[in-house]
């Protein structure tokens, strides 16, 4: 108390005891020097690796012509990314934000507003699972089944129900005539790194089609990528109608982006929806950047690779760890399950130099950039080892 430097902040974020100053690629740096290897990327963000050369050029680039023009004007920058992201998936339209969060809440909205004002029906409901994330506006902390998110900020929004993941019989338990979506995370990653069964996301797709619902896909953390497709909807045989994105879209930057069907464009109508810093020039060259840079190098593929290399030596050099109760992912999205809490494990491997992040009350969750050296990874992946063998 008496030593301690008051903050002037809001104490809304538990945070580690350490102060980063400087990144570059996979490697952090502290204000005493200290240097990391950066195996979170600020939780699956910085996905081409901190301060990348063509994402900086473009930025750069663009902060020397223009910041900023109302939506009420045409934004070619907008166009440019939203093609890059419909081209190169199932999608057609996209609607930019600024946070995973408001991609959601546009999530929300329109399939409100497709159910009631383009089928002309009063359907509301959305199913969404225990164990989800979906962000923290009152829209989103109620599509989030975890009450640790909802204490507090009651009474939360109608129009939720929980499903348990992994099973459809849960999920066809709550469609009914009220029902309008339902909405899902292809890995759960705050709730677990838990990944989805094929047979599940399949079998709620066909509910979704027989039913008349949308599935909306929450890429936020799976997307670009990360799951070593560029979206995690690949891996399975499905079609989303909505897709949301942000996290990895910016490079770091502030971008989201809630992508949709055809059929969704005519829910959206001008003035329906929007944000004044929806899409601004300078956060879509970011965009951009990072979406050529992540085509143009193959990452996804990379992720793959580097996934599957990190499962093996972590299933080699953890075997028999009395702490470990399981490995699971998909990509360069990867959990350590312990049989204990994973917070203090998680600050002795920031103190060996390694930066990891929990997923759960007991899980080590790994999100190292798809551009990371395979010799950085496997620095980290031994000192994380090492770490774990030691406790
Ligand atoms: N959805 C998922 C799956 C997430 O992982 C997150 C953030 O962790 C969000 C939504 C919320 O994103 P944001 O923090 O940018 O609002």
């Amino acid at each position: 108390m008496g030593q301690e430097k008051q903050s002037y902040l809001f104490p809304t974020f538990a945070r580690y005891p350490i102060h980063l100053v400087k990144g570059e690629g996979s490697r952090l740096w502290d204000d005493k020097g200290k240097e990391y290897i950066d195996l979170m990327s600020g939780i699956a963000v910085t996905n081409l690796g901190h301060v990348p050369a063509k994402v900086k050029d473009k930025v750069i680039a663009q902060l020397e012509e223009l910041w900023h023009c109302s939506n009420l004007f045409h934004v070619p920058h907008q166009e440019k990314l939203a093609e890059l992201l419909t081209e190169n998936s199932c999608m057609d339209a996209a609607f930019f934000c600024s946070t995973g969060a408001e991609a959601n809440e546009a999530a929300i909205k329109i399939a409100r507003r497709y159910a009631q004002e383009v089928m002309k029906t009063d359907r509301y409901e959305i199913i969404t699972f225990y164990q989800s994330f979906h962000g923290r506006t009152l829209a989103t902390l109620t599509a989030t089944g975890q009450e640790k998110v909802q204490i507090g900020f009651k009474p939360l929004m109608p129009g939720f129900a929980y499903a348990k993941y992994n099973d459809l019989e849960s999920v066809k338990a709550l469609i009914n005539d009220r029902t309008c979506a339902i909405m899902l995370e292809m890995v759960q990653g705050e709730g677990g790194v838990l990944p989805a069964d094929p047979a599940f996301i399949e079998g709620v797709a066909k509910l979704c089609e027989e039913n008349g619902l949308l599935l909306i896909a929450d890429e936020i953390q799976t997307g670009m990528g990360r799951t070593g497709k560029l979206f995690a909807y690949e891996h399975y045989n499905v079609e989303p109608d909505v897709i949301t994105l942000a996290k990895g879209l910016g490079s770091g930057l502030p971008v989201g982006a809630m992508l949709g069907k055809a059929k969704l464009i005519p829910a959206f109508t001008a003035g329906s929806h929007g944000s004044t810093f929806s899409g601004l020039p300078t956060i879509m060259a970011a965009g951009i950047a990072t979406m050529e840079t992540m085509l143009e190098e193959q990452l996804p593929a990379r992720a793959a690779e580097l996934g599957d290399y990190t499962v093996q030596l972590l299933e080699e050099k953890l075997a028999g760890n009395p702490l470990v109760a399981g490995i699971r992912g998909k990509g360069l999205l990867i959990g350590i399950e312990l049989k204990q809490s994973a917070a203090e494990l998680v600050n002795a491997i920031h103190e060996a130099g390694v930066l990891v992040i929990t997923a759960g009350p007991n899980v080590i969750r790994l999100a190292p950039a798809l551009t990371i050296s395979k010799e950085e990874l496997t620095e980290g992946l031994n000192i994380l080892c090492s770490i774990l063998a030691a406790h």
